[in-house]
């Protein structure tokens, strides 16, 4: 899709801090990092949310998730452990509407659900 920003940063016209490829899948850094290690997994082709890229192409999204947990284990987190989060919908804070797969780690990470305070 020509004006998703996942989709620019896969085909390299947003630069990104890549940590991993595979034929279908790319890691980078979040620009926003909510944690030690907060690297996010996209499919190449564009899927709106995981719910729809389940859906469309289950392999698809099983190569997402290995490629998250390949990146763990490099980025040496594997052992002391990470979240995976799909964010879905505005009340999850959505921003970008293409399928990515948030892994979370490197540091005891807090809880979630409702905001505090
Ligand atoms: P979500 O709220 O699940 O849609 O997450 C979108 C994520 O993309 C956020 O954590 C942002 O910090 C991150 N993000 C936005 N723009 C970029 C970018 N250019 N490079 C890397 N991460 C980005
Ligand atoms: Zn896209």
């Amino acid at each position: 899709m020509s004006d998703c920003l996942f989709c620019k940063i896969v085909a390299g016209e947003v630069p990104s801090t890549k940590v991993h490829e595979t034929e279908t899948t790319m890691a980078f850094r979040d620009i926003n990092p909510q944690a030690r290690v907060h690297i996010l997994v996209v499919p190449k082709t564009h899927h709106e949310d995981a719910v729809e890229l389940a859906a469309a192409d289950p392999q698809l999204l099983a190569d997402v998730l290995a490629t998250g947990a390949a990146v763990a284990k490099a980025e040496g987190i594997d052992v002391s452990g990470y979240r995976f989060v799909f964010n879905t919908g505005e009340d999850a804070g959505r921003t970008v509407f293409h399928a990515h797969l948030h892994l979370l780690g490197g540091e005891l990470l807090g809880m979630f659900g409702r905001p505090t305070g």
